[in-house]
């Protein structure tokens, strides 16, 4: 019987990995949820469920988006690991070793955010733009950049949830960041407004006015990541985000703080279409670890 090419790919979160098999998000031919525990007994099973026979399929390539730090320079000797991070566990883990080895085909890897990003201009709320921001707003505060088709790997990889941000005048709220207080995750992301409020974000009224707040918060550091990227969209998603009413107030608050400097319609009366939620959701960075994995796969790499 004639095999069909498929993918793997994997989206390691700090609470799951998802794993899925197939081609597309109208081709999945399987997938897992698997509790994030420890680095060996969770990249056990996810290889578990690669490895496993399927008939009339066959593995040739997988993808990998999981949160960082990681280190992505191939010339490094910690490439494929998690560099050291607050999941102590976690810190120096090997990820992309073992699934290589076992599996034995080529495995694309990057950030939970890079993926997402990918996933986005590849099947979500950016199709076919470039250059494209990813910025999710939930329990922490991460972006992802795609530039001329390809996401940015240097020194390390962005971490655009650590940008400084001004302080709105009179707010004396000192920040929950453990590196830096009031950067951008410190100061607006879910927990930063939880601490603020002394309460869980989904009981914060729509109408209590640290809203604006948070909306103010929010539209800073995407004003510096817009005049640094210069994304042709902006997507944005996280838990954070999911609350209905603040979407129109960060694109209100971006068009106040960055004051006509960008004088074009993107900035005006298409805002709308210029700063948007995701449309894969919480699917974007599994759905961006296949594009990683066809990427890698020797037919189109
Ligand atoms: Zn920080």
């Amino acid at each position: 019987m004639a095999s069909r090419d498929v993918y793997g790919a994997v989206e390691g979160g700090g609470t799951k990995f998802v794993c899925m098999i197939g081609t597309s998000p109208t081709d999945v031919v399987d997938e897992v949820t698997i509790p994030t525990t420890g680095p060996a007994e969770t990249i056990g099973e996810v290889i578990e469920f690669l490895q496993r026979p399927r008939p009339g399929i066959r593995l040739v390539a997988i993808g990998v988006a999981t949160f960082g730090p990681i280190d992505l320079d191939p010339t490094s000797s910690t490439y494929g690991c998690v560099l050291k991070t607050t999941k102590e566990e976690w810190s120096g883990a090997r990820i992309l070793a073992p699934i290589a080895r076992r599996l034995g085909v080529p495995v694309g890897w990057d950030t939970d955010v890079n993926g997402a990003v990918l996933g986005e201009a590849r099947w979500g709320a950016a199709q076919g733009i470039d250059p494209v921001l990813y910025l999710t707003v939930g329990t922490g505060i991460g972006g992802g950049a795609l530039v001329n088709g390809a996401t940015i790997h240097g020194l390390l990889h962005p971490e655009m949830g650590h940008i400084a941000v001004p302080a709105v005048p009179g707010d004396s709220f000192p920040g929950i960041c453990t590196f830096h207080g009031r950067c951008l995750e410190g100061i607006a992301s879910g927990p930063a407004l939880a601490a603020r409020c002394g309460r869980p974000v989904p009981e914060i009224p729509p109408d209590d006015p640290v809203w604006d707040l948070e909306a103010r918060y929010l539209a800073h550091g995407i004003r510096s990541l817009i005049l640094t990227l210069s994304p042709r969209r902006v997507v944005l998603s996280g838990g954070v985000m999911r609350q209905a009413h603040l979407l129109p107030r960060v694109r209100r608050a971006l068009v106040e703080v960055l004051n006509g400097y960008i004088d074009l319609p993107e900035l005006k009366d298409r805002i709308d279409e210029y700063v948007v939620l995701s449309k894969l959701d919480q699917k974007a960075g599994l759905y961006g670890a296949l594009v990683l994995a066809e990427r890698a796969s020797p037919r189109t790499g």
